[in-house]
């Protein structure tokens, strides 16, 4: 039996001390409950302890959970897509995800546009960004970000709303530092448009895109609190919560 009130409470109280230690408020970071393998019923606890973002990586789950929570917790619930999104499932995915934290090829973000043109739909998304160079792990490669944001910014039906990354699997969550210091250099550096392209420098086009840039997804379990001190936004919680999968 998992104590999830408990481990919610422990969970706030943690992200509240990181967020002390580097002097940012809180209310900066959401906290996404990973519930990917987790039954209706814990969702369900979590949510009377106040959690609303839950994060899954598998589309089917995530759709069959949405349908079964949506007449319980009408519009309260914000479902994250966190886990690497296959071109054919998007159309099921869509309209029922707040936030898909995974675009990481060209393909995928033409098969979004497509589904959301149809739909007459705007969707949020985070670009997945490889930071550490691991052979296992999707994303995009950090020195193939710029131009492909360049890309990802034409497309009219799709918002980007920052970067995510899905940190190497360490024990000591210090060696995960640098990686997250690193995405935050290059969020910010998008953000101030600190980037070398001819044609951005005053362009009102790409200012209007950076008004919503403004979410850095990273941090899990083992390495949220660094983290946070290296300026997460959302960071993705499971084990933490739920237990062990
Ligand atoms: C499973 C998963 C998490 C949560 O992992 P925990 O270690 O259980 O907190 C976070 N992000 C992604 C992308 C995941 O797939």
């Amino acid at each position: 039996m998992e104590h999830i009130q408990e481990n919610i409470q422990k969970i706030e109280e943690r992200i509240q001390a990181a967020c002390e230690r580097c002097g940012r408020n809180p209310s900066e970071v959401t906290l996404i409950a990973v519930s990917k393998t987790k039954p209706i019923a814990m969702i369900q606890e979590a949510y009377e302890f106040g959690i609303r973002h839950f994060g899954e990586n598998r589309v089917q789950e995530l759709v069959e959970k949405y349908d079964n929570l949506r007449e319980l917790f009408p519009q309260k619930i914000y479902w994250h897509q966190i886990g690497h999104l296959q071109r054919n499932k998007v159309k099921y995915l869509v309209d029922k995800a707040t936030l898909i934290h995974s675009l990481d090829s060209m393909r995928l973000a033409l098969q979004i546009e497509e589904e959301a043109a149809k739909r007459d739909l705007t969707i949020d998304i985070l670009i997945e960004v490889n930071i550490a160079g691991e052979e296992t792990k999707f994303g995009v490669a950090p020195e193939e970000l710029m131009s492909f944001l360049e890309e990802v910014w034409k497309l009219p039906h799709i918002r980007v709303r920052g970067l995510m990354t899905i940190a190497p699997y360490v024990l000591d969550p210090e060696e995960n530092r640098k990686h997250f210091k690193k995405m935050r250099e290059l969020y910010v550096d998008i953000k101030t448009k600190n980037y070398d392209n001819k044609d951005t420098g005053n362009n009102p086009h790409h200012n209007q895109k950076l008004d919503y840039f403004d979410t850095l997804s990273m941090g899990m379990t083992g390495d949220f609190e660094v983290a946070i001190e290296e300026g997460a936004t959302m960071v993705r919680v499971g084990t933490g919560i739920f237990g062990e999968r």
